[in-house]
């Protein structure tokens, strides 16, 4: 049976890179997925020209419609399914004039239940030894939030249940205005908020996948850098490439891999959440 990987947002930037890696490292099928069908499609046209051979399916993150779709379609071509990169993202730059309350909606919806809904979807389909790897970012350090939500976010104890309480708890405390006084206060709030639900995300299916010991079913974060994409800006330090080397790291991680498990990672490294 063909092993299947599959990325989202790949229609450029890391994502691509992603997508090219595995093309040449991963031992199976590779699907590039995009929003919008026209640019998925193009991007396919250019890895062809580079000997690269994945296939395209639409998916947008953001709507259960589309998940469920691109859900029946591996379900019925593959049966099953052993890489998920949940990479598709978007962040609203400072000066961005898009009112907060939109620009938190929109970035939770991709970023953080993006993430959440196509995993659990997806996950009656996992195969033993699959591998999910969520691009995070280290702007969601919990560094940038008070002592409590940090404890809150780090706990071993903390649920998905919790988990998405909280997470649409800071959403309905930035309607109403008060996301400050409950401790959500930085720059770049809804990216980096987003990306904290990420990562803490990770460890919490880790744990509920380790619950089910034997499938070996291993879920990992990672900052890729500050890379030269639409998203980086052209002064980013790396290059796609050098981005997507530890997200295919982690893809690729051998049956019973010991570490990393349930952790956040650059550059191949574990680093503490
Ligand atoms: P880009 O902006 O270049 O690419 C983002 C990709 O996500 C695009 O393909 C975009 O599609 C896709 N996307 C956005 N919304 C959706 C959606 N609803 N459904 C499916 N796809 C969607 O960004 P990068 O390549 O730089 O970022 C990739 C990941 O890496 C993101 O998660 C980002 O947060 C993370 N990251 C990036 C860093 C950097 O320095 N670049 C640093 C740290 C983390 P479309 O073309 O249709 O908009």
């Amino acid at each position: 049976m063909s092993r299947v990987a599959v990325v989202t947002g790949a229609n450029k930037g890391i994502g691509l890179g992603i997508v090219k890696g595995l093309c040449k490292q991963f031992d199976g099928t590779v699907y590039l997925t995009a929003r919008d069908e026209n640019r998925g499609q193009e991007a396919v046209k250019e890895l062809n020209k580079q000997g690269c051979q994945p296939r395209f399916h639409q998916l947008d993150v953001s709507s259960l419609d589309s998940i469920h779709r691109f859900k029946q379609h591996l379900e019925q071509e593959h049966q099953g399914l052993d890489v998920l990169v949940n990479n598709a993202g978007v962040m609203y730059g400072r000066s961005n004039p898009t009112p907060l309350v939109e620009q938190v909606e929109v970035t939770m919806s991709i970023n953080f239940f993006g993430t959440l809904n196509l995993t659990k979807v997806l996950t009656p389909l996992l195969r033993p030894h699959a591998r999910i790897v969520n691009v995070s970012s280290m702007m969601g350090g919990l560094s940038y939030v008070t002592p409590p939500l940090r404890q809150t976010l780090q706990s071993e104890q903390l649920t998905e249940e919790d988990l998405v309480q909280l997470m649409e708890q800071f959403i309905s405390d930035v309607k109403s205005g008060v996301h400050e006084e409950k401790g959500w206060k930085m720059d770049t709030l809804a990216y980096r908020v987003s990306k904290m639900g990420v990562t803490a995300l990770s460890r919490v299916l880790q744990r509920q996948f380790d619950a089910n010991p034997g499938t070996d079913i291993v879920v990992n974060a990672l900052c890729p850098g500050w890379v030269r994409t639409d998203m980086g800006g052209p002064n980013a330090g790396r290059s796609v490439e050098k981005g997507a080397e530890t997200p295919i790291y982690l893809a690729l991680l051998p049956p019973n891999v010991r570490s990393p498990r349930g952790e956040l990672l650059l550059d191949k490294e574990v680093l503490s959440f």
